[in-house]
């Protein structure tokens, strides 16, 4: 089922619901909490509900629905035990132009009350569209538990400084001012209820005076499996306010970053280096230097072919802080997803990482160094020189029949394995359409993979 959260405005809405037992009451409950006017049709009712009524909170007609019940601009709860009622109900409300809620049968409904966390007017929705209470029960739970009752305060204390900054007319109310707002200890001494310490950060951070350092976190973004991440990989990111990121990213690490942070595609395909190296480094720089959290996200590991070493060489000589981290190399992210370990006793005791740049129809590796037996030899480089590396290692000494594996895609959900000789790879490739990015495995360690491939 495909579905849209939106958020309504209670206090323009009207609700009407039919039934009067428990489950009606339920909703009757949340929709009054929502500023809503709601009209109970129902021959009877609750205490609950007569309660509500008494009070002037809803208005209720003690009486079966029929098709005069509805108006177009209602939203209809059907509420009552009876299927036929709710389906018959379902039929005339819609008639009448209505929506309508199905609390029996999710599958015909046009809308649906989603699970609530209420910390207002921070509120947060949970729904699977009726289809799996449990699951949003058990999500619903999960939330609740790192997001304490002490949002509520800390949503009004910000609903108020907007407004103060507001009416000041000040150009501080703005995305970044909040950006480092929420990043600073302001937030967390409203929830340790010390708002007098909250006003002196925000005063700081008004002025300027607490003008964040500009800085630049050198991430490693692993393979492509967002969940091969690190912890601190994932917190710069969620820092940043500017992002330089290439090709390797895959879309689902991008999905992390904040929406309001600025993204700057700098990728490079093989031959069109969309923004030169250079000009890459020194954008770094200016950035950090008008003070702001420059994350430069790099496929794999930012220090392994990823020419982290010479963007922070200039961040160096310009005294920019920066700081490095670590991700998953392709290398150790497709081993691990193809089921290739790159050492074993029985077959490998060492493992070279190599790189290569084809030109001229020739690559420039040193081929006898590559040739060791007992050796993995793992290749970052497109197809494009495939097969002038099985010729060439051919051509100096290693087995013809040695097993070499290209891993498509590696940790990516359409990830694939393919496998042969040093003898066969080259035409293989040629009948396939094998996609972006590929790793080139070889050594004896890639028969492996029919028995250790667990995806
Ligand atoms: N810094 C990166 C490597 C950059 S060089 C790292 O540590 O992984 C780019 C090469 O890495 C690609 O040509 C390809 O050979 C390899 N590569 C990167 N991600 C890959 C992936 N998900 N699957 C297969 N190969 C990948």
């Amino acid at each position: 089922m495909s579905s849209l959260p939106l958020v309504l405005n209670g206090s323009r809405c009207s609700f009407v619901v039919i039934g009067g037992g428990e489950v009606a009451t339920r909703k009757v409950k949340t929709l009054v909490r929502s500023g809503a006017s709601v009209r109970v049709v129902s021959p009877v009712v609750s205490e609950e509900i007569q309660a509500l009524a008494d009070a002037k909170s809803i208005t209720l007609e003690l009486k079966a629905a029929s098709d005069e019940t509805y108006q177009a601009s209602d939203y209809v709860v059907l509420a009552t035990d009876s299927t036929q009622v709710n389906q018959a109900q379902a039929d005339l409300a819609r008639q009448a132009g209505a929506r309508v809620c199905r609390t029996d049968e999710p599958e015909d409904n046009d809308f649906s009350f989603p699970a609530v966390i209420d910390r207002s007017p921070l509120k947060i929705a949970v729904s699977t569209s009726g289809s799996t209470p449990a699951l949003t029960r058990y999500v619903r739970e999960r939330i609740e538990a790192f997001i304490p009752d002490d949002y509520s305060r800390l949503a009004l204390w910000m609903e108020s400084l907007r407004n103060r900054l507001r009416a000041d007319g000040s150009s501080k109310e703005r995305g970044q001012f909040w950006r480092r707002w929420m990043r600073s200890q302001a937030p967390e001494q409203i929830l340790a209820r010390h708002p007098e310490l909250a006003e002196a950060i925000t005063e700081k951070l008004l002025s300027g005076e607490d003008e964040v350092r500009g800085e630049v976190f050198l991430v490693g973004a692993g393979p492509g499996d967002p969940d091969l991440l690190t912890f601190r990989a994932l917190r710069l990111i969620q820092m940043a306010d500017v992002v330089f990121y290439d090709r390797l990213v895959s879309p689902r690490i991008m999905d992390l970053i904040p929406t309001d942070a600025e993204k700057i595609y700098v990728g490079k395909a093989r031959s069109d280096h969309a923004v030169p190296q250079g000009d890459i480094n020194q954008r770094l720089v200016v950035e950090a230097q008008q003070g702001r959290r420059v994350l430069r996200l790099k496929g794999g590991d930012p220090f392994i072919f990823g020419r982290g070493g010479e963007e922070i060489e200039e961040l160096a000589e310009a005294g920019v802080p920066f700081q490095v981290v670590p991700g998953i190399t392709a290398a150790s992210g497709c081993s691990a997803y193809s089921g290739i370990p790159l050492t074993h006793r029985d077959h490998a005791q060492s493992v070279r990482f190599v790189t290569g740049h084809m030109k001229d129809g020739t690559c420039d590796l040193p081929w006898n160094e590559l040739i060791h037996p007992s050796q993995t030899l793992v290749i970052y480089m497109g197809l494009v020189g495939l097969p002038e590396i099985c010729k060439q290692l051919i051509a100096h000494g290693m087995p013809s029949d040695t097993p070499i594996a290209l891993v498509e895609k590696g940790t990516l959900p359409d990830q694939k394995v393919h496998t042969g000789t040093l003898t066969t790879m080259p035409d293989y490739v040629k009948g396939k359409e094998i996609q972006a990015p590929t790793l080139t495995i070889v050594g004896s360690v890639v028969n492996l993979h029919s028995k250790l491939g667990w995806r």
